[in-house]
Order: structure tokens, then C-alpha cells, then sequence
């Protein structure tokens, strides 16, 4: 059978598997070496010093690469490393485009870090095309969507965002860190470039951190970024997230069959005032998630009525950890006002919704019984 055949579930099992392994593992090897001998001048095996290649890397960047459907994966120690290697595409005087409610680390790494560089940056409710082509300048670069975005879960329509973008010859990137490729593709949907933290859902065991490009644009000049900042991805860790990647199709399903329970019990509960999860039927975004997504994800937040609440939610909560992060197996709570989304200002956290009284869950795989017993102890003293 043509490798182009094969479907998702067996890609992210098998891998993409185009080096030659005289061995037969099964298992790709880590290459746990800097640095490759040559057998002599000009007689180069193809990899040289790890900062530049590294088998096992590759064997993760080219196996996300076709899990995003697109043309070269990039792999980088951690999701901002991601980030900022996108962002360096961009020179003085440029303007991007940034949807408002997004990773309070993106937020801060063009506004603390990219502004002093001349990079010019506008927020705005992407959600909202009428708003996206109001702030559209003559030196606009990028539209820089999160979608579904952290944490409001609000959904931007990726076609509609490139289809504004393409004929300008804007580039659209996305952070799809939320859904992963196994639910959602959008360089399928016509963006440029993707971008993961690979420490989340791709991961997925709450043990490794990591970031991921896969880009149809700038190929060339985000593999010499990789090369010459050097924030790469080490063997043993490219190792670890292949292994996680085997078990993303079931991981994500399991994760978002206790998440549409978990959301619907939120709904009805008496001490929680909204919920936010584009898989309930009353969520703004749930036609267009429908339309380009094949899944919802596992991740919600929600207000509960009194902010006095809080703590004693989160020091109740017993089989749902307290800690940043989200993705993995473990389920996982946080406090976006003070953790997450502390770097972005006080009027803009308001604007978006991220109030005092904003919790976000990331659904694990526990039993789902056991997870709805622990918010109803916590929420419902
Ligand atoms: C966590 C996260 C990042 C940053 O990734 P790190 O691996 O923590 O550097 C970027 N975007 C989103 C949506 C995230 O959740």
C-alpha cells in the first residue's frame, strides 16, 4: 500500500520511517550523539553535528510534518522556542496580526520582547473577521491566530482568516496546540504555518517539555533560524514525544469523551455560572468548530458564581492537580488570572473574559466518574 494511503492513527503509530534501519526496530532509536564522523573530505553521512541534524529529531519532524500535512516539521525544546523562531521571520517596522485571548507567553514574547525589535503588533477578537480587516495595515506580515484559544475556548474560522489573508500575501499562523492535528489540520484549511507546544497534547504525559513548526512558508529561513539559535529539540527528548505521539488518537478521544461529560455537568451545576467548551451546543463557536474541526478537545473553562470560592475549590480538589499546563493524561486545573495569563494587562484581561473568577480544566483519561465525585466535593461543599 502507498504511504499516502495510510491514515492518521497509523502515521502517529508507525511514524513517517524513511531512514534506513538495518536493525528492523520497531522502536526509532535515540541518537544520543553531538556530532557524526565523516568517512572523509566531503564524504558527509548526511548528518553532522546535532544542532543542525539528528536522526531521531528528523524522524519527529518529518512525522509531525505529515500529521499537519505539510511541507518541513521544525522541532525545538520548547513551545516558545516555536514561537520565537516564527516571530523572527519578521523585521523592524512589520505588523502582526494577534488574536486577543491567546497564551499569555506569546502576549509577552511580542510585547516584551519583539517591540523593543521594531516589531509592531495589534490584538483583536479574531473571532470577528469585520474586526480583523479593520486593523489590517499596508505593512501588515501575519495573522497569528489561537484556535480554540487559551483560555476562553472562542473559535476562529481559519478559512475565513486566510482567505482575508492570502490575496494580500499575509501570512497565516496558527497555534494549534488545543486540538492537536488528529482533530484539527489548518494548513489544510490554507494557513502557512502551525505551531505546537509539543509539551501538551503531542506529548501528552505531563513529562517533557517541547515546541513544533510544520510550514508550507519560509521553509529555508526557519530551518536556519533552528540551526543558528540553536533551540532544538534533544534525541532523548524527540524520543519521547514520537513515543507520545503513538497513543495521541486514543488519548485524545478518551480525553474529550470525559470532557463533554464533565462540561455538561458543569452546566447544570449550581455553583458554576458559564461554561466555555465549543462542544456544548450553546457555545458561539460550536457551528464553525463543527466545520473545520473533527473534535472539540478536552479542554474548558469556566466562571464560578463568587470569587471568595476559588481557593477553597483548588485546595479541594484532590484526583484534579492544581498545576500549569494541560494536555496530558493527568487532568489538571488553573488559575488563568494569576498563572497562565498574569503577563497580559489588567483592561485586557477584562475585555476578553479572563476574570478572578475564570477556572480551566484540562481533562485527563482518569475515570470520569472519579473526576465529576472530585469538582462536585470541591464546587459543591
Ligand atoms: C503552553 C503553550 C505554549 C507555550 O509552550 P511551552 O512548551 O510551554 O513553551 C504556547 N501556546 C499554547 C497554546 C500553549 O498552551
Amino acid at each position: 500500500m502507498g504511504d499516502h494511503c495510510r491514515r492518521l492513527e497509523t502515521i502517529m503509530v508507525q511514524g513517517c520511517r524513511e531512514r534506513e534501519d538495518t536493525t528492523g526496530a520497531i522502536s526509532t532509536p535515540i541518537y544520543q550523539s553531538a556530532t557524526f564522523r565523516h568517512r572523509g573530505l566531503n564524504k558527509s553521512t548526511g548528518y553532522d553535528y546535532s544542532r543542525s541534524e539528528n536522526p531521531t529529531r528528523e524522524e519527529l519532524e518529518k512525522t509531525i510534518a505529515k500529521l499537519e500535512g505539510g511541507k518541513s516539521g521544525y522541532a525545538f525544546s520548547t513551545g516558545m522556542a516555536a514561537i520565537d523562531a516564527v516571530a523572527r521571520l519578521f523585521s523592524p517596522k512589520d505588523h502582526i496580526i494577534v488574536s486577543e485571548d491567546l497564551y499569555g507567553g506569546t502576549y509577552r514574547l511580542f510585547e516584551q520582547v519583539y517591540k523593543k525589535y521594531g516589531v509592531e503588533t495589534t490584538y483583536v477578537d479574531t473571532t470577528d473577521i469585520e474586526k480583523v480587516e479593520a486593523v489590517l495595515r499596508k505593512n501588515t506580515k501575519a495573522i497569528f491566530i489561537e484556535t480554540p484559544s487559551n483560555p476562553m475556548m472562542r473559535i476562529t474560522d481559519i478559512e475565513k482568516i486566510t482567505s482575508i489573508a492570502r490575496p494580500l500575501e499575509i501570512l497565516t499562523i496558527v497555534d494549534n496546540t488545543f486540538l492537536s492535528p488528529y482533530f484539527q489540520r489548518p494548513l489544510l484549511l490554507g494557513a502557512d504555518i502551525v505551531i505546537h507546544s509539543g509539551t501538551k497534547f503531542l506529548g501528552g504525559h505531563n513529562d517533557t517539555l517541547s515546541g513544533i513548526i510544520v510550514a508550507n512558508k519560509f521553509i529555508e529561513e526557519l530551518r536556519f533560524t533552528q540551526v543558528s539559535t540553536g533551540a532544538v529539540l534533544s534525541p532523548f527528548d524527540s524520543w519521547l514525544i514520537l513515543r507520545g505521539i503513538k497513543t495521541l488518537s486514543i488519548r485524545v478521544e478518551k480525553q474529550q469523551e470525559n470532557a463533554i461529560k464533565i462540561s455538561n455537568w458543569l452546566n447544570e451545576c449550581k455553583a458554576v455560572k458559564e461554561v466555555f467548551y465549543p462542544g456544548l451546543k450553546n457555545h458561539k463557536g460550536y457551528d464553525i468548530s463543527i466545520k473545520q474541526a473533527t473534535g472539540f478537545g478536552s479542554m474548558i473553562s469556566f466562571n464560578v458564581n463568587e470569587k471568595e470560592s476559588i481557593e477553597r475549590v483548588l485546595e479541594k480538589l484532590e484526583v484534579i492537580y492544581f498545576a500549569e499546563s494541560l494536555g496530558g493524561v493527568e487532568s489538571l486545573i488553573t488559575y488563568p488570572y494569576t498563572q497562565t495569563h498574569a503577563a497580559i494587562p489588567e483592561d485586557i484581561r477584562n475585555r476578553i473574559g479572563i476574570k478572578d473568577t475564570l477556572l480551566r480544566l484540562s481533562v485527563g483519561i482518569e475515570n470520569v466518574e472519579d473526576l465529576i465525585e472530585d469538582l462536585d466535593r470541591a464546587l459543591n461543599y
